[in-house]
């Protein structure tokens, strides 16, 4: 009899949706955690009575029924909803893009009016796009794509618009009426006490390790426990064997203002390449608060090296058919990989939970 059923490498919300599962159908669960703190990229703060999100705003988003009434039948979820500001050398625009956007830039009034600018501007691109740019302009023409896509998304991913995957800019909605929900998705909101307390909840019943690294000591962890879950990255895993992936990584600046509101919304994207940053997050609107002072982060995107926290994976064609080799190995493997770094996969809160669900169901 080994001591416990599952080890899980990560206490992220797979991590953590997997050992609340787990825990639920009586199973002995040992969670290790390589930070000082449990919820992987999650994880909120509280400063000055406001939560403040350590790496980056997170809002959750989703039309997945089932995912939505399984975190808020955790915690209590409020009523926000995304409508982040462009600022792009000081004129401001509504995002996503939508009428707001399009009658500030081209001084229009209908969709129609709207409509027609865009089919002339988007006729430059003859068929399929190949990259991003050509999806960008093929969407919202040139003018957009100059002012509030090439240097936002140019500092995001530190590579030119026409070298990343087309799929990147689909992820934002355009949209002929006058909207500025950053999601299409059906449910949308924020834990009204953080995230971190979402995550509690989730590993309640599991023992929890924090500062642990589970790859340092990996062969006697696996002795202790019948199966075990990894959600590091993969190719860390394999001691890059095969290569590294590439992913970004982020730099966070964070203050505290004393000043009760310093931007008016929760988030402020900068577009213009020659500012460093790409967003400035003032947390307290995530979730209405008063409070007499405010805490903003600024969010500076770098290329990752070894020792950073790889944010986000690079999903273009080389890192792709390199995960896919490392997939093969895995599946040799006795553990199972699961979550953003360990599926190498640009994955949501919502997908992440809808993963490791089925992950459960199909294991326990
Ligand atoms: P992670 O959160 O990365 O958790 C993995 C955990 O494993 C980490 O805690 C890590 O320390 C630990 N770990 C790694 N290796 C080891 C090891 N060897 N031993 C022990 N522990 C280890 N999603 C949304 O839905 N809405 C948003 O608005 C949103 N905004 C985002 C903004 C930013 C800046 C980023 C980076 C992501 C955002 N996401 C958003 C995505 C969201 O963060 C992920 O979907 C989610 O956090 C993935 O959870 P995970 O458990 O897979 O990974
Ligand atoms: N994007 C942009 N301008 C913006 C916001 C986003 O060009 O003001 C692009 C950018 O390429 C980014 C992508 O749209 O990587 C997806 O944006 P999203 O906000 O979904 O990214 P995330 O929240 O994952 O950082």
């Amino acid at each position: 009899m080994k001591k416990y059923d599952y080890i899980i490498a990560g206490s992220g919300l797979f991590g953590a949706v997997f050992a609340h599962e787990a825990v639920k159908k009586g199973k002995k669960v040992l969670v290790l955690e390589r930070r000082g703190h449990i919820g992987g990229n999650i994880y909120t703060e509280k400063v000055e009575g406001i939560d403040v999100h350590k790496y980056g705003a997170h809002i959750f988003h989703t039309s997945n029924k089932r995912v939505w009434d399984y975190v808020t039948g955790l915690v209590e979820f409020n009523n926000f909803v995304n409508s982040p500001v462009a600022n792009y050398k000081g004129e401001m625009y509504n995002m996503p893009f939508n009428m707001n956007t399009f009658s500030k830039m081209f001084g229009i009034s209908t969709p129609k009016q709207a409509a027609e600018v865009l089919a002339k501007q988007r006729a430059e691109i003859k068929g399929e796009p190949k990259n991003l740019e050509e999806q960008a302009i093929s969407l919202v023409g040139r003018d957009v794509y100059t002012k509030l896509i090439k240097g936002y998304t140019e500092k995001q991913w530190g590579r030119d618009c026409s070298e990343l995957p087309a799929f990147i800019i689909k992820r934002l909605p355009v949209r002929f009426t006058y909207d500025n929900n950053y999601f299409n998705d059906r449910y949308q909101g924020i834990p009204c006490g953080g995230y971190t307390e979402l995550i509690e909840k989730l590993l309640s019943g599991a023992e929890v390790r924090l500062s642990t690294d589970f790859l340092a000591d990996r062969e006697n962890y696996l002795q202790t426990a019948d199966k075990c879950i990894y959600t590091g990255p993969i190719d860390e895993y394999f001691a890059y064997s095969l290569g590294k992936l590439e992913y970004r990584s982020l730099k966070f600046e964070t203050e505290v203002l004393d000043e009760e509101n310093h931007q008016g919304v929760a988030v402020v994207n900068y577009t213009e390449r020659e500012v460093p940053y790409t967003r400035v997050i003032e947390h307290k609107h995530f979730n209405f608060g008063t409070q007499p002072k405010t805490v903003v982060t600024r969010e500076y995107p770098t290329d990752w090296e070894e020792g950073m926290e790889p944010y986000y994976p690079v999903n273009n064609e080389k890192n792709n058919e390199l995960y896919k080799k490392y997939a093969a190995l895995a599946e040799k493997e006795n553990v199972l990989f699961g979550g953003r770094l360990a599926q190498y996969k640009y994955f949501d809160m919502d997908d992440t939970v809808e993963e490791a669900l089925s992950l459960a169901d199909k294991l326990l």
